[in-house]
């Protein structure tokens, strides 16, 4: 029997976000990438997503090291989660490495980090992965191509071909070509864009957009970014110098990415350029760049805050210029509009993308992709960092190029793919999913909890007090109904009172059959939630709260 190689995506897969990839050789293994991903719409007050790693923590001996292609959340943001259960080596180049500091430093965890560079050969057990330049949309993105004694896996990470990137440092297409050459088994590719034509444009054309912009305001300039996009940052910075504007810092996330870029050289920029934000109101306004967070419109970001009037130090005014250097993640497309017209009406000109090239993304377009699959020529594909509808648009695009719809697998998360020198396939399933993490609980949230705050936040909530002699079978005192989030008691007088009689009935009814407690509450809930239902056709949660008289 020939050895295997095993692939087990535990997140990434069907979805953008939580990506972790395990590859399992004989009793060795490897992860690559530990991220999260941002809660959907009806996950009420759940703060991430991380990856179920229950095959991890049953297989705890065998895992050797967790690598990391770049230092975007969605691919290092569940490790301070993993790591308190799994204490394993991380590999990563140095800005992946900084921004993980920052975050296993605010968990207090302590952790063996190793740093590797674009170019570099690690041995780990049998595998053997080499870490490969590619660009994206934060500086120091690396793929892996992974060596086994089955074949070479090579897995790209996030990245596009930009032939002009801001820092010089092209996609290494040396690297990817020798590795073509010696022939590669499979390989797992970004496919987030897989469905858009074309190729992606390149990083430094925003900064002839900003070139432009900045050119023509005549007030302060606001760019929102993604914290993380270094490059973009230096692009703001670059533009700042050459019209003599400084530039200052807002929100905690862009604060910590500007620091820590600074600090190990991937952002750089004359002294001078830099203003603190108590200094502004020295400056003229057409001065002023203010580089801040809540491109995403987050609630809570430095951006939303001054769009609203909240923010302490910075309110906007006519003349501003805000420019939105980022495209809404799906989900949050509401959120941003909702900045954008607050802006709006507080008098800036508001620019985001579709009014101008403002923004470029990280991920290669179908024309990109088609040249690494002819650069590489895998025997096998798993598109991944995707939903469905990218992944199967990977898949046609393969298909075009002459593949065989069969050599291009459609995986699903906890699917175990097993690779032979001259096969892959799904050959069965672990556990996976979907952990949630709210405030310092995590996975302590589960569904009924989640259906609970739906139903809370759909039709609120009744509480029904009432005292209780169970021997007397009498109810001394009660009930009463508390409601919140439901109707506005004021205009309900008569429907709660309507309600309380009913549940005064029921309650007496009750008494004569039942003293257990439980059949007690359900003989309250259950005539309660029709009688609203008729009347309202809304389902607040009940809670009924039965005492017992003191009877000395
Ligand atoms: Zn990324
Ligand atoms: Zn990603």
């Amino acid at each position: 029997m020939s050895d295997k190689l095993l692939l087990v995506p535990l997140g990434g897969m069907g979805e953008i976000g939580k990506n972790m990839f395990v590859y399992q050789y004989r009793d060795e293994i490897v992860v690559i990438d530990a991220g999260l991903k941002f809660p959907e719409d009806e996950m009420f007050g759940v703060d991430y997503v991380i990856p179920n790693i229950t095959y991890l923590l049953e297989n705890q001996a065998k895992v050797k090291a967790i690598f990391l292609t770049h230092g975007h959340e969605d691919h290092i943001g569940a490790l301070p989660y993993v790591l308190k259960q799994l204490p394993v080596p991380v590999y990563g180049t140095r800005l992946t490495i900084g921004l993980l500091k920052i975050k296993l430093d605010e968990h207090n965890i302590n952790a063996v980090l190793k740093e590797v560079k674009a170019g570099e050969e690690v041995k780990i057990g049998s595998f053997q992965l080499t870490c490969f330049h590619v660009n994206h949309s934060i500086p120091d993105s690396i793929g892996l191509a992974i060596k086994t004694p089955v074949g070479t896996i090579l897995h790209t990470g996030d990245f596009k071909l930009d032939q002009t990137p801001v820092d010089g440092k092209v996609t290494d297409y040396f690297t990817l070509t020798r590795l073509g050459n010696e022939g590669v088994l499979g390989m797992l590719s970004d496919a987030t864009n897989a469905h858009r034509l074309g190729y992606t444009k390149s990083e430094r054309d925003v900064g002839k957009v900003f070139e432009d912009i900045f050119g023509k305001a005549k007030g302060r300039l606001i760019v929102a970014s993604f914290a993380s996009n270094i490059h973009r940052i230096q692009q703001v910075f670059d533009t700042a110098v050459r019209f003599r504007r400084k530039v200052a810092v807002v929100g905690r996330s862009m604060i910590k990415n500007v620091e820590v870029a600074t600090e190990l050289g991937y952002l750089t920029y004359p002294d001078s350029a830099y203003v603190e934000i108590e200094e502004l109101d020295s400056l003229a306004a057409d001065r002023i760049v203010i580089v801040s967070t809540g491109s995403q419109g987050e609630p809570l970001s430095g951006l939303t805050r001054m769009a609203a009037g909240s923010h302490p130090r910075i309110n906007i005014v006519p003349g501003d210029t805000v420019i939105f250097s980022s495209t809404p993640v799906p989900g949050n497309e509401k959120l941003v509009s909702k900045v954008i017209d607050s802006l709006s009406k507080a008098g800036a000109r508001v620019i985001y993308q579709g009014i101008a090239d403002v923004h470029v993304s990280g991920h290669a377009s179908r024309e990109e992709l088609k040249l690494l699959i002819n650069m590489t020529r895998p025997k096998f594909m798993v598109p991944c960092h995707g939903e469905y509808q990218h992944q199967a648009a990977f898949s046609d695009l393969a298909q075009l190029m002459g593949y065989d719809a069969s050599a291009v697998l459609s995986v699903e998360n906890g699917h175990v793919v097993e690779f032979t020198p001259d096969s892959a396939r799904v050959v069965g399933s672990v556990t996976a999913g979907s952990v949630l993490v709210d405030g310092i609980g995590v996975g302590d949230v589960g569904n009924v909890v989640l259906r609970d705050r739906q139903q809370l936040a759909a039709d609120g909530v009744m509480v029904v007090a009432a005292t209780v002699d169970r021997s007397a079978r009498k109810v001394i005192a009660g009930p009463d109904i508390i409601s919140r989030g439901f109707v506005y008691v004021k205009e309900s007088e008569d429907l709660l009172s309507q309600a309380e009689l009913n549940v005064s009935v029921a309650l007496h009814k009750a008494l004569q059959d039942h003293t257990d407690w439980v059949a007690l509450r359900n003989a309250i809930r259950e005539p309660l939630a029709n009688f609203l239902y008729e009347k309202t056709r809304r389902r607040p949660m009940i809670l009924p709260v039965l005492l017992e008289a003191n009877r000395n």
